[in-house]
């Protein structure tokens, strides 16, 4: 176990500074600013890399949590996303808006321990943002295509995913 983590004990749980009203009130940005890179770094550390990572049994994509905390608490970033984008098609979006409260969050041990559950969400989003910043978010690259196609019915989440999945397979997915 890396001496970075299992710091839920001495370190408390801390969100992203909200902005202030006044300044929401004037835009449609988004209500939390990002983490401080070494916010990041500490809160991640407070995991504790549990057997059973309920995070990750709660998580409707099984992301690999623990393991891109740990890589995160690191300062492994680019491994870190590497790892979150793996499972998961868009960790820019569930970053931000998915129910963490009811998932991941809701159920981390720690939480359920009174300790305050990790900042998962926020946590994903910062590995995302860094990820865009420094140009590791890549096109799928594919030599050929196959020669079949499928419809997608719908461009939302589900249909866009579903064409990101086609493309890695070399299928050409049609929006419909
Ligand atoms: S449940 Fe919480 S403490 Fe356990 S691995 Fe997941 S994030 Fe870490």
């Amino acid at each position: 176990m890396s001496e970075k983590m299992l710091k839920f004990v001495d370190i408390g749980q801390q969100n992203p500074p909200k902005r202030d009203i006044s300044n929401r009130k004037e835009d449609f940005d988004e209500i939390y600013q990002e983490f401080l890179k070494d916010r990041a770094v500490q809160q991640s550390s407070r995991c504790s890399q549990c057997g059973v990572p309920f995070c990750q049994v709660h998580c409707p994509l099984s992301n690999n949590i623990p393991d891109w905390l740990k890589l995160t608490a690191e300062g492994r970033y680019e491994e870190a996303y590497q790892l979150s984008q793996s499972t998961n098609n868009m960790p820019e979006v569930c970053g931000r808006i998915c129910p963490q409260d009811r998932l991941c969050e809701g159920n981390c041990v720690i939480e359920q321990s009174g300790h305050g559950t990790v900042t998962i969400g926020s946590i994903e989003k910062y590995i995302t943002e860094k990820a865009w910043e420094n140009g590791w978010v890549k096109p799928i690259e594919i030599n050929s295509e196959k020669n079949e196609s499928v419809g997608i019915i719908g461009s939302g989440p589900a249909g866009l995913a579903c064409g990101e999945q086609l493309r890695k397979k070399r299928i050409q997915g049609n929006y419909i």
